[in-house]
């Protein structure tokens, strides 16, 4: 118990870059001046997740104790009797971070320290070689090796086939919006096979597993053994063709293969994990305590990599850890451009604090962004830094955020990827 109450709850939409449409929470207490920000991002339905935010979750918080944090996270959680899922779970974020920001001012700590101090000075973040050409990615790679990365995700293009997260960009793929584009080789506009197709593209299974195996074979002969090496599939593969695949990439010693298999089909993890000793990392659109507590338990994946937001923020991220710290298991939190500074800041809380964390995904944040969230953490050589100060140890220029209101056109849904025959591809 403490003297404070909570005497507003805002949500601040703000969408500085294109794809960016971040979605931060400001919890105000009674104190002047003390208040706390939470991360709900949620682009492709950020006004579901304000109206959870501001018609639901505020009226039910205004006067209760910021300090009880447990005890408003378990009974903001089930107010709605139905409980979960990524528009409640993102709402319920950035609550929870708020009143943990508010607790570390209170105590003049950062928040990894309230929650147990650090394991580690920094945490390490993977960076995205990403690109239309095997050539490219092989650049792209060992210019991230040069800067002093640890860890390189690749992607390729597949030659005539919508790819999942190969850009054709030059240079490093540091796109300050989304980390990752999402398709770039489309199939010939002249063929009007794929006109139902032309926006996104036509995605077949087999030629993916193709060029990416070639470009694994590639990357690691070329950069040898100085970095650790992520793919993410991106739940793209058909059940057996998913488990030839996780046998077939076992010799490139990945890291981790990301989202080998979407949710509802977790149950061929097993036939994964009897065939091949290949790492596997999901999680990121995972929203539900069923769909990890799972994968934990059976020992069945490596890395945990749901991102805070969709979860409810730090107060469950923590159990998850916990869980997965007693049963061997790392995390990887997810962390592309379209996370806002806030949900970064408090991802790399809980990264510096718990023992099991495996590696964070990067954002690079354009100058713009960094001048309306002053304080967000640093990356340098690799890792990502705090600057050690309460709380989150970020704020928000809230003027500036407002210059830049959601774009009502962009967003909002993905474009379809189809198979060649017109099937709906996941995204
Ligand atoms: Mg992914």
């Amino acid at each position: 118990m403490s003297n404070l109450k909570i005497t507003d709850v805002r949500a601040i939409l703000t969408e500085p870059e294109p794809g960016s449409r971040f979605t931060v929470v400001k919890v105000e207490t009674s104190e002047p001046g003390l208040y706390g920000l939470g991360c709900a991002s949620l682009r492709t339905r950020p006004l579901a997740v304000k109206a959870a935010i501001e018609d639901y979750l505020r009226p039910f918080l205004i006067g209760k104790d910021p300090a009880d944090i447990e005890d408003i996270w378990q009974s903001a959680y089930v107010s709605s009797y139905w409980r979960s899922g990524p528009i409640l779970n993102n709402a319920l974020s950035g609550v929870d971070e708020a009143l943990w920001d508010i607790k570390g001012k209170v105590a003049g700590m950062p928040v990894y320290d309230l929650i147990g101090g650090k394991a580690r000075e920094a945490a390490a973040v993977y960076a995205h070689a990403s690109a239309s050409t095997p050539e490219e990615v092989e650049n792209q790679a060992w210019g991230f090796i040069e800067e002093g990365y640890h860890y390189v995700r690749i992607q390729v293009a597949t030659p005539g086939f919508a790819t999942y997260g190969a850009s054709g960009g030059e240079g490093h793929n540091r796109d300050p919006q989304d980390g990752p584009k999402w398709i770039t080789t489309k199939a010939d506009p002249a063929d009007d096979r794929f006109a139902y197709a032309q926006r996104a593209g036509v995605y077949e299974p087999k030629p993916y597993m193709r060029s990416a195996i070639a470009l694994m074979e590639r990357i690691r002969s070329s950069v040898g053994w100085k970095v650790e090496l992520i793919h993410d599939v991106h739940e793209r593969l058909p059940t057996i063709l998913a488990v030839d695949f996780a046998k077939e990439v076992e010799a490139f010693k990945l890291f981790y293969l990301e989202d080998l298999l979407p949710p509802h089909e977790i149950g061929w993890y097993e036939r994964v994990r009897e065939q091949c000793a290949t790492p596997m990392a999901i999680g990121e659109i995972f929203n539900n305590p069923l769909e990890v507590v799972p994968l934990i338990y059976g020992r069945l994946i490596d890395f945990v990599r749901t991102r805070l937001s969709p979860i409810g923020g730090i107060t469950p991220a923590r159990k998850y850890a916990a869980m997965a710290e007693l049963m061997g298991v790392r995390t990887a939190f997810q962390g592309p451009g379209n996370v806002s500074p806030v949900g970064q800041a408090a991802h790399l809380q809980v990264d510096l604090n718990i023992s099991n964390f495996g590696v964070q995904e990067e954002a690079i944040y354009s100058e713009k962004i960094l001048e309306i969230f002053p304080g967000a953490p640093t990356i340098r050589d690799g890792f990502m830094w705090s600057n050690g100060q309460p709380g989150l140890g970020i704020d928000i220029n809230e003027e500036l955020a407002a210059k830049y209101p959601h774009n009502e056109q962009g967003g909002g849904h993905f474009d379809n990827v189809r198979r060649a025959d017109g099937t709906v591809v996941r995204p």
